[in-house]
C-alpha cells in the first residue's frame, strides 16, 4: 500500500475501524478483476493464485457469469423457496446430470452445505434407532459454524465448548482406525477427498475404497466435503470422479458459483430421503440469482473443458515446481492433484505469502508451513511460470532470512 494520495488506505483505514477484528489481513484492496489477474484500488496488478480460496475457477468477472447475473438482477433476484424458480430448476437438472446424483439442495456456502450433511448424517443414525454418531478424520476443515467445527481441529473449537456430542476422529489414510470406530449406530462418516485447509493432502485412494466398504457395511452414510477440492479443480468434475469411489452425498460450494454465493449438498435418492419436508431449509438457498451465476459458471466449466485444463495445467505446474525444488533442502514436498498444489516447506510460509504479494502474486499458506496455489483454471502457461519465478525466489529470500535470523 502507498501512503499519501493512496486510494487503497481510507479503504483499509475505514474497514479496520468498526468491522469485528476477525480476518488479519493484507494490506491491499482489491478493486477489480478479469480472468487470473486482479487490481487493486492503487493500480497495482497481481496474478491471483489463490483465487478466493479456490472460488474464482473460470477467472474473475467471466463473461457469461456476469452477464447471467446482469439479465437475472434485472428480472428476479429473490424469491422465497415457497416458490419454483427456472434458473433453480435449471442449475438443479444441470448438475443431477453432470454429477450423476439424483438430488440436490441449495443453500449459500460451504458451511452450510456441510451442516445439511451432518443433520443427515444425525438422522440417519437416528432412524437406525442407534444414535446419530459421526465420524470425521483428523486434520480436517469443514468450515466455522457450530456444526462444523466441532467436526474438526481442536484450535477451532477450544473457545466454543461444550461441542454436540458423539464425533469421533481418526487419523486419515489409517484403515483399521476407521474400521474401529464405525459402527451400526454411526451416522456418517464425513471427509474432504483432499484436505484443504489442513495442508493439501491427498487421501489414498485405497483409504477411500476402504472407507466406502466399511460404510456399506454399517449403512452409514459417506460424505465427500468437495467445498474445496470439487468442480474440475482435480481435473475431473467431483474429486470422487479422480478416485473412482462414489460417496452417498457429496457437500459443493466456492467454485460452484463462479464467485457468487451458493453451495449445494448432491445425494443420492436414499441418502437424500432421509430428510423429510420442513426438516432443514433456507430463505436465500438457491434464490434465482444464485443460481443464474452459477448456471453460467457450470456451462463455461462444461464448454470450456476446464476439466481438461485443470488436469493438463496441473501437471504442468507440479512438474515445474518439483523440477525447479529438487534438492532444494528447505522443501520438503511439492504435492496436490490437478490445479490443487501445495509446496511444504521447512519453516512458516506466512512471509513468504507477504514477499511474493509484494512482487504480484496473491497465494497463502494453508497449515503455517505448506504454500498453497489454487489458481484460476484458465490461468496461461506464462502466468504459471510467474507464479512459480515469484515464489521461488520469495521461498529463496524468506529462508536465508529465517537462517540470518537464527545464526544472529
Ligand atoms: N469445507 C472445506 C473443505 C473448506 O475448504 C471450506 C472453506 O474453506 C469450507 C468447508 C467452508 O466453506 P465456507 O467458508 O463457504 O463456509
Amino acid at each position: 500500500m502507498t501512503k499519501g494520495n493512496s486510494r487503497s488506505e481510507p479503504i483499509i483505514t475505514s474497514a479496520e475501524s468498526n468491522q469485528f477484528k476477525l480476518y488479519r489481513r493484507y494490506p491491499v484492496a482489491i478493486e477489480s478483476g478479469s480472468g487470473s489477474v486482479v487490481v487493486d484500488a492503487d493500480g497495482r496488478e497481481y496474478i491471483d493464485a489463490l483465487s478466493g480460496i479456490a472460488v474464482n475457477s473460470v477467472g474473475h468477472c467471466h463473461p457469461a457469469v456476469v452477464k447471467a447475473i446482469q439479465e437475472q438482477a434485472e428480472r428476479l433476484i429473490h424469491v422465497s423457496n415457497f416458490y419454483y424458480s427456472e434458473p433453480q430448476s435449471r442449475l438443479g437438472a444441470l448438475l443431477a446430470e453432470m454429477s450423476g446424483y439424483d438430488r440436490v439442495f441449495f443453500c449459500n456456502s460451504g458451511a452450510e452445505a456441510l451442516e445439511a450433511a451432518v443433520k443427515m448424517g444425525r438422522k440417519n443414525g437416528n432412524l437406525k434407532g442407534k444414535g446419530g454418531g459421526l465420524v470425521a478424520l483428523e486434520n480436517c476443515f469443514h468450515g466455522r459454524t457450530i456444526g462444523t467445527i466441532s467436526l474438526g481441529k481442536e484450535k477451532y473449537r477450544a473457545s466454543f465448548e461444550p461441542m454436540p456430542p458423539d464425533i469421533e476422529r481418526v487419523e486419515p489414510n489409517n484403515v483399521e482406525a476407521l474400521e474401529k470406530v464405525v459402527n451400526d449406530g454411526t451416522g456418517a462418516v464425513i471427509m474432504e477427498p483432499i484436505q484443504g485447509e489442513g495442508g493439501v493432502k491427498p487421501l489414498d485412494r485405497g483409504y477411500l475404497e476402504a472407507a466406502r466398504k466399511i460404510c456399506d457395511r454399517h449403512n452409514v452414510l459417506l460424505v465427500f466435503d468437495e467445498v474445496q477440492c470439487g468442480i474440475a479443480r482435480t481435473g475431473h468434475l467431483f474429486a470422487w470422479m479422480y478416485y473412482g469411489v462414489k460417496p452417498d452425498v457429496v457437500c459443493s460450494a466456492k467454485a460452484l458459483g463462479g464467485g457468487f454465493p451458493i453451495g449445494a449438498v448432491l445425494a443420492t435418492e436414499e441418502a437424500a430421503s432421509i430428510l423429510d419436508y420442513g426438516e432443514h431449509g433456507t430463505t436465500y438457498g438457491g434464490n434465482p440469482l444464485a443460481c443464474a451465476a452459477a448456471l453460467a459458471n457450470m456451462e463455461v466449466i462444461r464448454d470450456e473443458k476446464l476439466c481438461d485444463a485443470a488436469a493438463e495445467k496441473g501437471e504442468y505446474l507440479m512438474k515445474t515446481l518439483r523440477d525447479r525444488t529438487a534438492g532444494l533442502e528447505y522443501v520438503l514436498e511439492v504435492r496436490g492433484i490437478g490445479l490443487m498444489v501445495g509446496v511444504e516447506l521447512t519453516f512458516k510460509g506466512g512471509p513468504v505469502v507477504k514477499r511474493m504479494m509484494s512482487k504480484g502474486v496473491l497465494a497463502n499458506c494453508a497449515s503455517e508451513t505448506v504454500m498453497r496455489l489454487v489458481p484460476p483454471l484458465v490461468i496461461s502457461r506464462e502466468e504459471i511460470d510467474t507464479v512459480v519465478d515469484v515464489m521461488l525466489s520469495s521461498m529463496k529470500e524468506e529462508y536465508a532470512a529465517t537462517q540470518e535470523k537464527n545464526s544472529a
